[in-house]
């Protein structure tokens, strides 16, 4: 006992595999939940024809709590860190599908497109990153996904571009600019949805409202949708852009408003450590 919590303690860097019976019943369990409130949510959604995919949002967690989660069936897994998420792909099996859903940073794009098994990025914000990004993946037999992030709350300190609001999108918005340069210029990639955080402020009471800033996600992926239909085809799947919407406070009432790719960390692996405790245990 005294040396799993030692372990446990160092595993801060993920790279120790600690697995105990205890962790894989707390995983399991959470997991179940989540898992049930995410298709109870889902059902609610008349409009709903695709079954929402629950990425799993293992920052900061040790591989160990992914393998856990792996053998319960998990596939769709989200890190925010490059370097963190190298690691654990390398040591984690190869059937998992990465989602990379950290601030994306053009000089990040050789090390990401390194990983086999990305599955998507889902924070591209810029002509450069996508760019960048397309030009690292020439090696990859199939496109790789990616989301670009739209900052519904217009809040300074949340990345992604600016949502659309009028019809028809004015062709010199960013969000029309990038999709369409993405579409016809970045071979590697494919433009799979579109992917906001949103604000938080309903973030600590279950609610049946829906928060205004899917509901801006949604228009706008209508809004891009027309703006791109001359291209259909080649964009999302089944001939829609998805929504990357909601959190572990927030993805019920994302789903009721139609997301289709939830985030969900807190709920499933507990809480994390403040990312300046992780970097001092580190040093
Ligand atoms: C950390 C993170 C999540 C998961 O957040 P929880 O509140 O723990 O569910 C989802 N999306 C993004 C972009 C994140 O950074």
């Amino acid at each position: 006992m005294r040396i799993s919590r030692a372990l446990f303690r160092m595993s801060a860097t993920p790279a120790a595999v600690v697995r105990t019976p205890e962790r894989a019943e707390e995983l399991r369990t959470s997991l179940a939940e989540i898992r049930a409130r995410v298709q109870q949510a889902a059902s609610a959604n008349a409009s709903a024809n695709r079954q929402p995919t629950l990425v799993a949002v293992s920052k900061y967690k040790p591989a160990s709590d992914i393998l856990e989660c792996y053998e319960d069936g998990q596939r769709n897994f989200g890190e925010n860190y490059v370097q963190e998420l190298v690691d654990k792909a390398a040591q984690l099996p190869a059937d998992i599908r990465w989602h990379f859903i950290g601030t994306f940073q053009t000089n990040k794009s050789k090390i990401l497109a390194s990983i086999p098994n990305l599955y998507a990025v889902q924070t591209v914000g810029s002509v450069k990153g996508a760019d960048a990004l397309s030009k690292q993946l020439t090696t990859r037999t199939t496109p790789l996904n990616v989301l670009l992030q739209v900052n519904t709350s217009g809040e300074g300190a949340k990345s992604g571009l600016p949502p659309l609001t009028s019809s028809p999108a004015p062709e010199d918005a960013e969000l029309v600019q990038l999709a369409r340069h993405i579409v016809s210029s970045c071979p590697h990639l494919h433009l799979q949805g579109l992917m906001t955080i949103g604000s938080l402020t309903e973030s600590l009471h279950v609610t049946v409202k829906p928060n205004e800033d899917f509901e801006k996600l949604k228009q706008t992926r209508d809004l891009l949708e027309e703006a791109l239909a001359a291209e259909k085809g080649k964009w999302g799947e089944d001939g829609r852009l998805l929504l990357s919407m909601g959190m572990s406070s927030d993805f019920e009432a994302a789903l009721r408003t139609g997301s289709d790719i939830v985030r969900v960390g807190t709920g499933i692996f507990g809480s994390r450590p403040k990312k300046e405790e992780v970097k001092s245990a580190a040093s």
